[in-house]
Order: C-alpha cells, then structure tokens, then sequence
C-alpha cells in the first residue's frame, strides 16, 4: 500500500477497508475517496471539557482524561450484570457504568488511561457516568472530542470504523490533491481550503466553526453550479429546434377565444414566448406565477402557435387529475378551433388517439410509451414535481433527432426573483406577477375545535344562499407525495361523515383510485355538487371558478407553502372565497400558531419568507427543487449578499468566459440536475 492517495482512488486504497466493509460501502455508491469524503456526518455530539470529575452535573455531557482505578463486575437487585470502572481524572472520581458486558475488563486494566466522553446520569440514587465514546491516550484524539461526528447508520459500519478511515484519508491528502481555482477565492471570502474543510466536516474544533464551514460549503456548491449553468447555456446555443412563424392575425384569433382580458403580465409573456418560438435555438423556458396568476393560458397560447405552424405539443403534468383538467380546460377553450386533443395517462384515454393529436395531454408514464413525431414543444407543468430523468426522456420525446424540442416549465413555486435568477441562470424566465383583476383576497380563517359546529353550519348557510360550491380537503395521511390505500379510506370516512351532516346537499368524494374522476369532476363543473371532498390530488391545477369554500382538516400536518398552493384553488372568480384551517386535537400550540400567518399573508413569496423565518433556517426544503435540498439556501433571501456575489460572477466570466468549477462538496446528484436538460 503506497503512502499516496487521490481523490479518485478506490476505497480499497485505504488502510482497513477490506472487501467487506467495501461491499457495505458500494451499496451506497460510495466507492472512492472523494465520495467518502462527501460522505458527511449525519449529526454531532457536542461534550464538554472537565478536569474535575467530582464536580460535573446530571445529564450533561462531557468528556475528560481518567485512569482505571478499579473494575468490579456486580448482578442489580433485578438479576442484570453490571461492570461498574472507578476512575480517577485530575480532580475527582467518577464511577463508569456498563451492563452485560463483562470482557471490558480486559480493557479497562487498572493504571490505564483513557479518554471518555460520558452522560452523566443516576443509578441506584448515585451519580454515575454512562460512557459514550471512549479511546486509549495513547492515541491523538479521533474519538473522543468536544464535538464528535456520528454517521447514518445506511452503511452498516459503525461511526468509530468511518471516523478512523476518514483520518486516514485526512491524514494522506495534501493541499496539491484538491488544487482550488484562484478565482473561487475571489468570489469567497472565507479562505479556507477544500481540504481544511473536509478536516473541519469530519472534525469540527468548534460548534461556531462548524456553521461557519456548512456556510461555505453550501456557498460553494451554489456557485459551482452557476458557472456550470453558463456552460449548459453556451451548450444551447449549439442545438436546434424548430423556429415557428407568429401572425398578428393567430394572435388576435387566440385572444378571441379567451373569455377575459390578459393582464399586463399576461401580455408581456406572451411576447417573450412568441421570441422564443420563432427562434431556431431551443427555448428553455421557466415560467413563474404564484397560484391563480394565470399561467393555463400561456400554455394555451404557445400551444396554439405551435398548432398554427403545424406542429404538435406534448403537456406533461405531475398527477391524472391536473391532466383531466388542462384537457377539459382546452377542449372549452378551443371548441371552435378544430384542435385535436388527446388525453393519455394510465387510467384514462381521452380524445383523438396520440399520433394524430395536435394538443396531447399526459403524465409522465407516457414518456415510456415511444417517442411521437413532430412535437416542437412540451410543456411541463408543476416542474418541481418531475425529476431529472424524467425531464430529460421529455426533450427526447420527438423522433427527429437532431431537433430539440422547446421546453417550457411551469411553477408556482414562490422563489424570488433574485434567487431565480441565480438559480436558473440559464433558463429564460418569465414572471407573472400580476393576478387578474377583480380577484378578491381570499379570506382565511383558523378555527378552533369547539367553533367548528358552527362552521359547518355557517358553510351550508353560504353554499345554499350565494349558490357556491365547497371544496373539503381531508386529513393528509401518508407520508410520501403518493396517494396510498390509507387516502382513500379518509376520503371515504369524511365523506360519509359530511353525508351526515349534510343530509340535504350532494357530496361527492375524488381521490386518484376512482375510476370516473373525469365525470366527478365534470358535475362539479356543471354544479351538481355542493361539496366535493378530496385529498390533495386537488392542490395543482384544479380549477372552477364557482368553488369559493375551501375546509382544510388537520391543517397543521402541511408547510405553509402547500396549504397557501391549496387555497389557491378556490377564489378564482369574482365571488368572496373563504377558506377554513381545521386542526386535530393532538396539534400542538406552535404548529397552530404558525397557520396565522396564513390568516394574514396571501402572497406566496412573503409566505415562504415567513415560514422560513419561523422555522429556522435550512428548512427551505420542498420548496425548492430536487437536489437542492441538502443545501441550505437561506442566505439567499439576502438582497445585499446576492448582488454582491452576482457582480462577482460577472467579473470572473469576463475574464475567463469558460470558466468551471466542479465544486469537491458537489454531491454527484446535485451536479447533475440541470446536467441533462438540453442534450
Ligand atoms: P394558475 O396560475 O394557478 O395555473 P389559472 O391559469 O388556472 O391559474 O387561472 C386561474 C383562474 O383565473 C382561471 O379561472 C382563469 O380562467 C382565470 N384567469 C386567468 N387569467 C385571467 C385574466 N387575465 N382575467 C381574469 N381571469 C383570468
Ligand atoms: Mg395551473
């Protein structure tokens, strides 16, 4: 075994990985030194120092240097054995203990030393230290320390064996096996170098330098993968896609068929998608609007133009219900165009059959259903809600191979518009900023448990007198963004609870398993049902203008975001819409708390910021997108910092325009999240 080591080496390279514990580590794909490396711990224990043993409290934690005076293995009044270690540090005594493990007296020898990081606790009405981590003094500190790294357990080797190997590694690498560009320390202004803060990752001196290294690691990536997205632009620039003819007379054709006036914001995108189009380059688009905006009909509007060049366009959007109702949305908005319109996804075929659609309608389990010739355009609604893959097998949709697609995404994500840019970089953006006018703010109310009879009450009373639809979203049960069998059973449960209640008025109940979720939908539509319950397969894309009441139950089990996603499906038309926060029994104070802020904000970014604020940083995940969410993007709602680093950006692509910098603290999956959108 050399006493080098690189980065790409693998793992064998290193001194005890043996093919046991290298098996236990491919499995999770770590297979090289740079992946250990990135391998970060999944919390730390902090400890702190004493000399004096006698004098340490009750269920803190803390670490010194002791002696083996005595080891006594003892049985407790209940027949358990215990090893009970007395030892003595500079000041003081403390007596160890341990239970059913008798062969720690072959290494607890007395007149050994060691160092211990310990629980202090009770037994038997005695202070006693329960031992955490110990190590011989023999050896420099590695496990024991004031801040101790543990790892996830995924990997089934134990935090001591990875500590050792990581040491191991720490120890071999030098400055010149992680060379870092001068210009990243430019634009950084913490100076440390890769490999001080691996040291610091693995192990930390100091809580404070701690954050500070997650700071400028988290720093780092991002900027990483900015420079990497002025690369994917230039790549752009070398494919092709069809450019589009746009005629005054389609335009106004297209207006015609909307039953309002756009807005402003409206206008502009318009204009911006009609560039786009009618260039040869491939458009990669990112449409931005907070729910309600408005964004249907910019789908609808690149969709005709493409209709009207003779080419086809493919919508993808994330759930069978968001699909039925762009479809029912299209097939009114068109009814006089002659459009061809098909609907596919795995429960449901609607329309003309694929190959001969103008418009087609899918999720994504038709994008392994074979590619389709003359699409020039795929729409991706809710992006968010598709992963990499995905988004790539979109733009391969089309048979003629050396033609990309447009693309255009869709979100209503709320992220700020500094932060968009920095992030999407390399998309062009279009912000809807506007709402339609008319549009009265929703008003939310949080309701306490004993006024929810009267709420019921006061929601019949609204439904029969102003004629308006209710819309009952149940208690979300599983975890995973899925629907599962538990869903559909609390739909079942509130609707027959709401039958009861509501002897008088149809209920009706959709969740994704119903097999005619279209015909639901459609009476809905018509008003031939009061309430419609369901389960969050409502929060994208549904939309009916007559719906003004929305009941949420257990609406402290949802972030902020989804619940304010969710309430934007009600109040889209001119009529006073109400929406109702329930909560459960076992919610707690906080989490009710926190819905109030839902009583007084309606717009989306504002909220996100809010919510940000109240629950800590870092816990911007799921707002934003796939891959994003192990770094935390906090900093990034500093106007001042970004603006700074954004000028900084701009003088080192002046210098060197193909600069790059593959940050070492990259994780593979995070650099690969655009990597695939444009070949
Ligand atoms: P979202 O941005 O959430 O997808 P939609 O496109 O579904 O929003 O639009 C919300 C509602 O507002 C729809 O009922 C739509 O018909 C209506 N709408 C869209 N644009 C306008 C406008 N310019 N004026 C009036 N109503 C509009
Ligand atoms: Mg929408």
């Amino acid at each position: 075994m050399s006493n080098k080591l690189a980065l790409s080496d693998l793992l064998t390279a290193v001194k005890g990985i043996g093919p046991t514990s290298y098996l236990k580590l491919e499995k999770k794909n770590i297979t090289t030194v740079s992946q250990l490396l990135n391998y970060f711990p999944i919390r730390y224990e902090s400890y702190l120092p004493t000399n004096n043993l006698s004098s340490m409290e009750v269920n803190k934690k803390y670490c010194f240097e002791a002696e083996v005076e005595k080891f006594t293995n003892l049985f407790t009044k209940r027949g358990l054995q215990m090893q009970r270690i007395t030892v003595f540090g500079e000041h003081g005594k403390t007596d160890l203990v341990y239970f059913n493990q008798p062969y720690l007296k072959t290494v607890f020898k007395a007149g050994s030393k060691f160092r211990f990081a310990v629980r202090v606790g009770f037994f038997a009405a005695k202070k006693v230290s329960y031992v955490e981590e110990y190590e011989s003094t023999l050896k420099d500190p590695l496990h024991v320390r004031a801040l101790i790294p543990f790892y996830s357990e995924a990997t089934h080797l134990s935090s001591r064996f990875l500590r050792e190997k990581l040491q191991f590694v720490l120890n071999l690498l030098t400055e010149a096996d992680l060379p870092f560009p001068e210009q990243m320390n430019y634009l950084l202004d913490d100076k440390r170098s890769p490999l001080e803060l691996y040291r610091c990752v693995h192990a930390p001196k100091t809580l404070t330098e701690l954050v500070s290294v997650q700071k400028r690691v988290n720093l780092e990536r991002l900027l990483s993968v900015l420079f990497f997205q002025q690369k994917m632009k230039a790549a752009a620039n070398s494919s092709f896609s069809r450019s589009m003819k746009v005629t005054t007379n389609d335009k106004i054709d297209f207006l015609k068929t909307l039953p309002f006036t756009p807005t402003k914001a409206q206008e502009r995108v318009f204009l911006e998608l009609e560039q786009s189009l009618t260039h040869n380059r491939p458009m990669n688009r990112l449409l931005l609007g907070d729910v309600g905006s408005g964004k249907t009909v910019i789908i609808a509007f690149a969709a005709y133009l493409t209709h009207k060049n003779d080419f086809r366009t493919v919508i993808l959007s994330p759930t069978e219900t968001l699909c039925l109702q762009h479809y029912e949305v299209f097939r009114q908005l068109f009814a006089k165009q002659n459009l061809k319109l098909s609907l596919r996804t795995n429960g449901q075929k609607e329309g003309v059959e694929p190959e001969n659609a103008d418009i087609l309608f899918a999720t994504h389990s038709f994008l392994y259903m074979g590619k389709q010739s003359r699409v020039a355009l795929v729409i991706i609604d809710e992006q968010h809600k598709f992963g990499v893959k995905q988004r790539e097998k979109a733009l391969l949709l089309s048979t003629e191979d050396k033609l990309v697609p447009h693309l255009l995404s869709v979100t209503a994500t709320p992220i700020p518009r500094s932060l968009a840019l920095l992030l999407y970089g390399h998309l062009d953006l279009s912000y809807l900023d506007e709402m339609p006018l008319g549009r009265l703010k929703i008003k939310t109310f949080l309701v306490a448990n004993q006024k929810r009879e009267k709420g019921y009450y006061w929601i019949k009373e609204q439904i029969i007198t102003q004629k308006i639809q209710a819309l009952f979203i149940c208690p979300l049960i599983s975890e995973s963004s899925a629907e599962s069998m538990s869903d559909v059973k609390s739909v079942q449960e509130e609707l027959s609870k709401l039958r009861a209640l509501y002897p008088d008025l149809v209920v009706e109940g959709l969740h994704s398993k119903l097999k005619n979720k279209l015909v639901v939908l459609e009476k809905f539509r018509r008003g031939l049902i009061h309430i419609l319950v369901s389960t969050t397969v409502l929060e994208v894309g549904f939309d009916n203008p007559n719906a003004n009441i929305m009941v949420i139950e257990s609406s402290e089990r949802y972030g902020l975001a989804q619940l304010h996603q969710l309430r934007g499906r009600i109040g889209r038309g001119h009529k006073q819409a109400y929406c109702f926060l329930f909560s459960s029994e076992d919610a707690t104070p906080e989490a009710v708390n926190r819905l109030k802020l839902l009583e007084n904000l309606s717009d989306g970014f504002k909220l996100a910021e809010a919510d940000l604020k109240l629950r800590g940083a870092g816990q911007i995940v799921g707002l934003l997108q796939h891959g994003i969410n192990e770094v935390d993007l906090s900093y990034l709602f500093d106007k001042e910092f970004l603006h700074e680093k954004s000028e900084k950006i701009q003088k080192v692509l002046a210098n060197c325009p193909n600069f790059e910098y593959n940050s070492y603290f990259a994780t593979e999956k995070f650099v690969a999240q655009d990597n695939n959108l444009l070949n």
